[in-house]
């Protein structure tokens, strides 16, 4: 499974066209917080499971996406934060778990 088009649409959600003709709608602020870089990575195991991360706004908007290899997205947020790469099948994964593939 793979994306046909990956956008941001109005700052607020990640919307990627898979290439089985569905399409997914993913909240930036929910790709924030499963950042797997491996800062990130490493304070969510740190953390309580009842946390809840509060972000700045410009934490959770997106400056520019990357394409890396054939395989994944970098999100460069506006914060300054460029370290998270979104293997495909991770997004496809957030997607599900959000529950919004059409
Ligand atoms: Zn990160």
């Amino acid at each position: 499974m793979r994306p046909l088009s990956i956008k941001v649409v109005s700052n607020k959600s990640l919307y990627i066209k898979w290439d089985e003709e569905t399409v997914s709608s993913i909240e930036l602020r929910t790709l924030r917080k499963l950042c797997p870089c491996a800062t990130c990575s490493e304070q969510r195991v740190n953390q309580s499971p009842s946390y809840i991360p509060l972000y700045f706004e410009d934490q959770v908007k997106v400056e520019k996406l990357i394409e890396v290899g054939n395989y994944a997205v970098g999100i460069f947020w506006k914060d300054g934060h460029k370290t998270g790469i979104y293997e495909f099948p991770l997004l496809r994964q957030i997607a599900l778990a959000s529950n919004v593939v059409e």
